[in-house]
């Protein structure tokens, strides 16, 4: 199957590329096993040295990597200049903290001297989304060469041009050729790189039943796996949140690159004293939001990335009114060749809709009414994801103790839940385990090794 780099807006076709046969696949693998052993004994500083570039890099040629992003999967091109950016913060944050995250850490014990250190567990397949086509792949792979791993990345088939420019990033800042490697390769041969022997882990980010897939695999080769999977996020408003602010951070949040996130908020949960008046306010956001051409600076939604996925969550929508949910705007696709979908939000969604139990992966909002405060905590939990979740509170100190009982990777009160280097992510249930991030994210491929000395 070759590679097809396609424009959502416009459905035309930019580059295709031959998907790499086995023996190439095979080549390619040993020499990245070969190239980590003596990366592996490299120092803290020098790692950085080259992140470091790799950040400025990123910064140099912002534009043209915000481009490919743009044509390739359709976010608007402000969205990508800032995801971008994004990814320079990320090796910024790994190149000045790794060393810190994983020096020998000494723990007292029947020895003379005991410590625990972190060395690399060696090469890490990483299977990544289109949704942020740079963003998920530094994310991985910023922590995992600071820590001495080499990466080989598998990507999304519809974003190989950013595949390729990734790799050429870390080339162009100096890594060693064949540290990080990007497999232009059809998913069927996943399996095998799995179970290579010059594999040690693996990574994957995008959908849940990939995510089974995947950890079946990793399973059965024993091999150490972290998966970021699909998220159903809750945004809960409580009877005494600030409705105008929670209905304006709720359309940013359900429609950054066009609802194409997994930690949008996803269903808007609301106690029965407020829900009247918040969807009022949030239909008025949505029906300004500017839809159109990516490339245009004032577009906030452009195209879904592919047009067959913009069809399954036309489906999910018609499905879920046939089963008794209200649309209150949008809830059709838009006229033309690209895979544009007007902004959508779906009211009197309930546990007899598909839109209830599954993820809605577009510009699309749910409304849940909740009967009272714990029925939509209750409501919030009932879900197989446990990706992030919001509650909207003026009593922040309340908020916090219902957080508690929010079963998700991640709260956020009063705010949008976002990724920050700084803080772990990932998620529970089929969300999936492990995290990235922080000194939580640089610490998933590394051997916690004790060292006991008489
Ligand atoms: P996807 O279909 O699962 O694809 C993601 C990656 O997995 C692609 O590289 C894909 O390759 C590969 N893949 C698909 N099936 C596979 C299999 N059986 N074995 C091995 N690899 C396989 O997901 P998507 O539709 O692109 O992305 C959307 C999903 O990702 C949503 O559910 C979203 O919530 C989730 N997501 C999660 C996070 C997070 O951090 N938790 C972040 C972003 C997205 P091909 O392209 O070649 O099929």
């Amino acid at each position: 199957m070759p590679y097809i780099s396609l424009n959502p807006a416009t459905n035309k076709i930019l580059k295709t590329y031959t998907s790499w046969d086995t023996h190439r696949l095979a080549e390619s693998l040993e020499k990245s096993r070969l190239t980590q052993e003596v990366w592996r004994q490299s120092s803290f500083e020098q790692r950085a040295t080259l992140m470091h570039r790799a950040a400025n890099l990123l910064l140099e040629k912002r534009d043209e990597l915000a481009l490919l992003i743009t044509q390739e999967m359709g976010k608007p091109i402000k969205e990508a200049r800032s995801e971008v950016e994004k990814c320079a913060v990320g090796c910024e944050y790994y190149a000045i903290h790794a060393a810190h995250f994983l020096q020998d850490e000494p723990i007292e014990s029947d020895a003379g001297e005991s410590y625990v250190s972190y060395p690399p567990l060696g090469t890490v397949l990483a299977i990544m989304p289109w949704n942020f086509p740079l963003w998920q792949v530094f994310r991985f792979a910023a922590p995992a060469l600071m820590a001495g791993n080499a990466g080989v990345l598998k990507h999304a088939s519809n974003v190989p041009q950013c595949a390729l420019a990734i790799e050429n990033i870390f080339r162009e800042s100096g890594f060693p050729d064949g540290l990080f490697t990007t497999l232009m390769i059809d998913v069927d041969l996943v399996n095998d790189v799995i179970a290579s022997h010059s594999v040690h882990a693996v990574t994957l980010t995008g959908s849940e039943p990939a995510g089974r897939k995947v950890a079946a695999a990793a399973g059965l080769h024993l091999k150490k796996c972290v998966l970021e999977l699909g998220g159903s996020d809750a945004f809960v408003v409580l009877h005494d949140a600030d409705i105008e602010y929670a209905s304006q951070v709720a359309a940013a949040s359900r429609f950054l690159n066009c609802g194409q996130s997994c930690i949008a908020a996803k269903r808007f949960i609301l106690v029965p004293e407020i829900a009247d008046e918040f969807v009022a306010l949030f239909k008025q956001k949505v029906s300004a939001l500017k839809t159109g051409d990516p490339m245009d600076e004032s577009t906030q939604v452009g195209p879904m990335a592919r047009l067959d996925l913009r069809d399954e969550m036309h489906r999910q929508i018609t499905d879920s009114i046939a089963q008794g949910a209200e649309p209150v705007i949008g809830c059709k696709p838009l006229e033309g060749d690209g895979a544009f979908y007007a902004p959508s939000i779906l009211d009197h969604v309930t546990a007899k809709t598909r839109a209830y139990h599954e993820e809605l992966f577009g510009p699309a909002a749910i409304i849940i009414r909740a009967q009272d405060e714990m029925d939509a905590l209750h409501i919030a939990n009932d879900t197989k994801f446990g990706l992030g979740s919001s509650l909207w509170s003026k009593d922040t100190t309340r908020a916090e103790k219902l957080s508690r009982e929010l079963h998700a990777g991640c709260t956020f009160i009063n705010g949008m839940v976002k990724s920050d280097p700084r803080l772990p992510f990932g998620g529970i249930k089929a969300s999936g385990f492990g995290r990235e991030l922080s000194y939580h994210g640089i610490r998933e491929f590394v051997n916690a090794k004790t060292v006991w000395i008489k």
